[in-house]
C-alpha cells in the first residue's frame, strides 16, 4: 500500500472532549494548522458509543469547547430538576461536536480530520492508518504532537465486563437496555458509578418496579449534589467555602465527607455505610430518592464470574433467578495514569489542571500552548491534577487543583481569558462582582481558604507546593 504524507503544525491524537477543546482554543489564539486523528469516524470520543439515554451529569455550559457554548445556558423550567441548568443528552452532544468539527474546524481550512484512523509512532515518525482505505499517511509535525487520549475513559459498550461470563448467562452492556424485545424477569445492575445509577433511574422511569432490580454495588459511592455545581458564582463560591470550612474542622477524611454531606454538598445512597469511592459525579436529589427504593443490594465485593444460575462474588455467592438480565455498568470510566508534566519532550499529554472539569482544562492547555513559548513556564502554569477514585484522591485533587488555579489565575491574560470562558466553573461576570450575595460568599471563602487548604493537604498527605515537573 502506498504511503502518502502531509505536513501539519500540530498532530492531535483523539477527537474526544479533550482533543476538541484543546484544538478549539489553540486555533483561536495561534496561527497554526492542526491535524486531528481519531479511530472513530466522528468527533466526540466516548459519546459516540454511549448508551442512548445518557445525559451530561453536569450543566451543559461546563462541557464542550471554549468558543461555542453547548446548549442554550437555560435553566430547566419543569420536571424534577426545575431550577437547575439544562444538561445535554447524547444526540445533542454528538451534534454539537459534529458541528464544531465540520463548520468551525474543517470549514476554516485550518484543521484536517483523519477519522476512522489509527495513530502509530516509532517515537520519531508519525503514521496514521485509515481503517477504511487501508492507506497509511506519514504526518510530518512542525511543532507538537498532542496526546488527547491520556485520560480517555473506559465505557461498557467498548470494554468487556471485568468478570467472567459463562456462555449460558445473559450479560449485556447498559446500551442494550434500550433495545430489549422481551422484558427479563429481573435486572441485575452491576456497578457503583454514574452509569449504574443512570441505568436504574431509566428502568424505574420505564415502569420497572424496584423489586425487579438487584443492584450489585461493590463499593459505596460519594456523589456531589447537582444543585451545588451550577454556573452561578454565588453557588460556586458557597461550594468552595463549604468545602474549605469542612476541611478546616475535619478530624479525618471520613469526617470531611460527612461534614460535606451535612452541608448539602455530598450525597450517599445508604446513610448506614461510609463510602470508600469518590469519583463524585453529580446526582440530583430526585435521583437519590429513586435509587433508595432499590432494596435488593448486594454488598459482597466485586463479581468474579456469572453463570446461568448464580453470581459468584469476592465475598459470597447469590442466586441468579431464571430469566434475569445482568447489566454491565462496571467499566471504570476514569483512568488514572501517572501524573506527568503536560508538556513533555516528546509530546503534550492532556490532563486535568484545576479540580475536575476536563473540557476547561484542555482548553486552558490550548490557550497556554498558543500564548507562551517556553515549556518550563507552561508546565509551571499548568501542573497536572488527578481524577478522583477514593476519598484520599478527592482531597488530593482539591489540593492540586486549588494550587494550580492560583498559579494560572495570577497571570492577568489567563485570568481574563478564563473569566470569559463558559467552561470555567469559577468564572464571575464583571456585572456580578458587586452583587451582595456574591461578595458575601467570596468573603466567607476568603476566611476559610488557607486553613481549609492546609488541612486538606494534611488529610490528603499532599504537599502544599506543587513542583514544575512532578
Ligand atoms: C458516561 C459519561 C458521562 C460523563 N459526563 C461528564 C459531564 O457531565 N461533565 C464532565 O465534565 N465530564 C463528564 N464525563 C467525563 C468526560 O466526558 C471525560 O473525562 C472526557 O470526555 C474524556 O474525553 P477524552 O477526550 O479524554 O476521551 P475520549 O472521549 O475517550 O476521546 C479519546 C479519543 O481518542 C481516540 N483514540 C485513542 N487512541 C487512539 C489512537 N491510537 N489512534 C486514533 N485515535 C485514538 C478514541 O477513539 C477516542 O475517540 C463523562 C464521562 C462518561 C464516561
Amino acid at each position: 500500500m502506498a504511503i502518502r504524507s502531509l505536513e501539519t503544525d500540530y498532530l492531535v491524537v483523539g477527537a474526544g472532549a479533550m482533543g476538541m477543546a484543546f484544538t478549539d482554543a489553540l486555533v483561536d489564539h495561534a496561527d497554526a494548522h492542526v491535524t486531528l486523528v481519531d479511530r472513530r469516524h466522528a468527533a466526540g470520543g466516548h459519546w459516540q458509543d454511549a448508551y442512548p439515554f445518557v445525559q451530561l451529569h453536569q450543566a451543559s455550559v461546563f462541557y464542550g469547547v471554549a468558543s461555542t457554548v453547548l446548549g442554550t445556558g437555560a435553566v430547566q423550567q419543569q420536571g424534577p430538576e426545575s431550577g437547575l441548568q439544562e444538561r445535554a443528552r447524547r444526540s445533542e452532544i454528538q451534534n454539537y461536536y459534529d458541528d464544531i468539527l465540520h463548520r468551525r474546524f474543517i470549514g476554516s481550512g485550518r484543521v484536517t480530520f483523519l477519522g476512522g484512523s489509527e495513530y502509530h509512532t516509532d517515537g520519531t515518525t508519525h503514521h496514521v492508518r485509515s481503517g477504511v482505505s487501508g492507506e497509511t499517511t506519514r504526518v510530518d509535525v512542525r511543532r507538537r504532537v498532542v496526546d488527547a487520549t491520556y485520560l480517555s475513559p473506559t465505557i461498557p459498550a467498548t470494554t468487556p465486563p471485568p468478570f467472567g461470563v459463562a456462555d449460558s448467562s445473559r450479560v449485556v452492556a447498559i446500551n442494550e437496555l434500550a433495545r430489549l424485545a422481551d422484558a427479563p424477569s429481573s435486572y441485575v445492575i452491576v456497578g457503583s458509578g454514574k452509569t449504574a445509577t443512570d441505568g436504574i433511574v431509566w428502568l424505574l422511569a420505564n415502569g420497572v418496579q424496584p423489586d425487579r432490580i438487584v443492584w450489585v454495588r461493590p463499593r459505596e459511592p460519594w456523589m456531589l449534589n447537582r444543585a451545588v455545581v451550577q454556573p452561578d458564582p454565588t453557588v460556586t463560591l458557597r461550594l468552595a467555602a463549604d468545602t474549605m470550612a469542612a476541611a478546616t474542622d475535619a478530624e479525618s477524611l471520613d469526617d470531611l465527607f460527612l461534614r460535606l454531606e451535612a452541608a448539602g454538598v455530598m450525597l450517599r445512597i445508604d446513610t448506614g455505610l461510609v463510602p470508600t469511592m469518590a469519583k463524585t459525579p453529580t446526582l440530583g436529589v430526585w435521583e437519590l430518592d429513586l435509587l433508595r427504593t432499590i432494596e435488593n443490594v448486594v454488598h459482597l465485593g466485586h463479581i468474579k464470574y456469572v453463570t446461568a444460575g448464580e453470581i459468584v462474588l469476592e465475598q459470597g455467592t447469590v442466586p441468579l433467578p431464571s430469566g434475569s438480565l445482568v447489566v454491565h455498568c462496571a467499566a471504570s470510566g476514569h483512568q488514572y495514569p501517572p501524573l506527568v508534566p503536560l508538556w513533555g519532550p516528546d509530546k503534550i499529554r492532556l490532563q486535568t489542571i484545576r479540580a475536575g472539569f476536563p473540557c476547561f482544562c484542555a482548553a486552558l492547555a490550548g490557550y497556554v500552548e498558543a500564548t507562551r513559548d517556553d515549556d518550563q513556564e507552561r508546565n509551571r502554569l499548568c501542573p497536572p491534577s488527578n481524577l478522583p477514585n477514593s476519598p484520599p484522591d478527592w482531597a488530593k485533587m482539591q489540593v492540586r487543583g486549588n494550587l494550580a488555579t492560583r498559579r494560572y489565575g495570577a497571570e492577568p491574560d489567563i485570568a481574563a481569558w478564563a473569566n470569559r470562558c463558559a467552561l470555567n466553573p469559577a468564572r464571575i461576570e464583571p456585572s456580578q462582582r458587586d452583587d451582595p450575595a456574591v461578595r458575601a460568599a467570596a468573603t466567607r471563602l476568603a476566611d476559610v481558604a488557607e486553613t481549609g487548604l492546609t488541612r486538606m493537604a494534611e488529610l490528603a498527605r499532599e504537599q502544599l507546593t506543587i513542583g514544575d515537573e512532578d
